[in-house]
């Protein structure tokens, strides 16, 4: 079922996302070769602590895992695509990082992603990096009451496709709102003019995932959550929590 926010219930959700985006931005500023993952979920840990904020990732546990998510944050290096738990690996000069992070804040949910390089950045990356914040851009831009979610995953692939990209095609966004997870999926491709109405007061989690290599083929570690690029090829994701309103797409985690 599809739910419709009201505007307070969207001023609500925007408290969680500005939690999330605290959280991002505290990661991103911890993140420096040589520290180890778990040190950035700590960071983040902390600033949902101040915040009063709960944590949507921490014991999740979807169909397909095996075990509850240990961490607050996703943290996918290089190869990952998504879903990374955050260990003892320690941050290498050049690789290039995703972070996922949510938040729940009086029972409202917020759901961003970053990616970015430590040290010294390998021109492929940043470009990849910059294809995956246009395709959420356009995605974003496509948000809008009157278009349909077919317009938004249209966007997005256009974009993705057009840096000869692959997209792990069984993931992509989602409903937010009370539930990290609700309806409607937002996929990464698909037909302009097709699909549901977009109306005021829906929230959608916008999430391109961008592999290099061009294929959309990928692989599940042994530890049943993180996704790989089957080819090796270093990938991409970049989030935010949007909600469709009359005025035009409203970011609800930006800082
Ligand atoms: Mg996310
Ligand atoms: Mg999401």
């Amino acid at each position: 079922m599809v739910e419709i926010k009201s505007d307070g219930e969207l001023d609500a959700m925007r408290e969680a996302g500005r939690v999330v985006a605290r959280a991002l931005a505290a990661v991103r500023e911890a993140a420096a070769v040589g520290v180890r993952l778990r040190e950035l979920d700590e960071a983040a840990r902390a600033v949902l602590g101040e915040a009063g904020a709960t944590s949507p990732f921490l014991g999740y546990r979807p169909p397909f895992a095996p075990t509850p998510f240990p961490a607050v944050i996703c943290a996918s290096v290089n190869d990952a695509v998504v879903h990374g738990i955050p260990g003892d690996h320690r941050l290498a000069d050049g690789d290039l990082v995703s972070i996922d992070c949510g938040a729940q804040v009086d029972g409202w949910t917020g759901d961003s992603a970053i990616s970015f390089t430590v040290g010294t950045a390998r021109p492929a990356d940043t470009e990849l990096i910059e294809a995956t914040r246009r395709a959420l851009d356009a995605g974003i831009a496509a948000a809008t009451v009157g278009n349909r979610m077919g317009d938004i995953s249209h966007a997005i692939g256009t974009v993705a496709r057009a840096a000869r990209c692959g997209m792990p095609a069984e993931f992509g966004g989602h409903g937010i709102g009370r539930r990290m997870h609700e309806d409607p999926p937002v996929p990464n491709e698909g037909r302009p003019g097709r699909g549901l109405p977009l109306r005021h007061g829906l929230v959608l989690a916008i999430e391109p995932m961008l592999m290099a290599g061009g294929s959309d083929a990928y692989v599940t570690d042994p530890d049943g959550w993180t996704l790989r690029t089957a080819d090796g090829s270093r990938a991409a994701h970049i989030e935010h929590t949007v909600a469709i309103t009359e005025a035009g797409p409203r970011i609800l985690t930006l800082l």
